[in-house]
């Protein structure tokens, strides 16, 4: 399958604890909170501003790197595959990309060529990140590059449909249309 390059604007950088969030209406990126566990982020972590996910906000995307690159700062990343998630009910896919401009990267082309560990960190993060506001996150499994194609487009249709819409507004909506995204 061809490469799918994508910018993400990312939110937190590889390590921090710090939950930044880009706000679409307002165009800021704040200090949601500061993560209630001991772990950071295990890799760059960002959002794809032409893509609405069903939780209502752009669709997420991690971005492996060596290095921690900064909140608010553009990234190429090349997509090989998506971690399926719900978080607290609503459908919150993550994309998982490597980054494109760091030659010690040009020959990961799928999951499958990463270290396998690194998928097993990043599962038993997202799984346990909320664990101490007491809610609940599902991660369903990861999915190849395909599906993560796939998924990317269909949240750029959302976007363009919807991405003017009031957040709650579009999930309550969306809860009526494709109660399957929901649980
Ligand atoms: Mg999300």
């Amino acid at each position: 399958m061809a490469n799918l390059v994508l910018n993400v604007t990312i939110e937190i950088p590889k390590g921090s604890k710090v939950k930044y969030e880009y706000n679409r209406a307002t165009k800021q990126i704040s200090v949601d909170r500061i993560l209630y566990g001991s772990s950071g982020y295990p890799q760059n972590y960002g959002f794809l501003k032409e893509a609405l996910d069903w939780d209502g906000d752009e669709l997420d995307c991690l971005v492996i790197a060596d290095q921690s690159i900064g909140t608010g700062i553009s990234v190429p990343a090349r997509v090989i595959g998506a971690m399926e998630m719900i978080d607290d009910g609503e459908t919150d896919t993550k994309l998982i990309g490597v980054i494109d401009c760091d030659p010690r990267y040009t020959h990961i082309k799928s999951l499958k060529d990463l270290n396998q560990h690194l998928l097993a960190e990043i599962k038993d993060f997202f799984e346990n990140y909320k664990n101490l506001q007491h809610k609940k996150v599902i991660v369903r499994g990861f999915q190849d590059q395909a599906w993560a194609v796939k998924e990317y487009k269909e949240c750029c249709g959302l976007m363009k449909k919807y991405g003017k819409m009031p957040k709650a507004t579009f999930i309550s909506k969306m809860k009526k249309a494709h109660p399957n995204k929901y649980r």
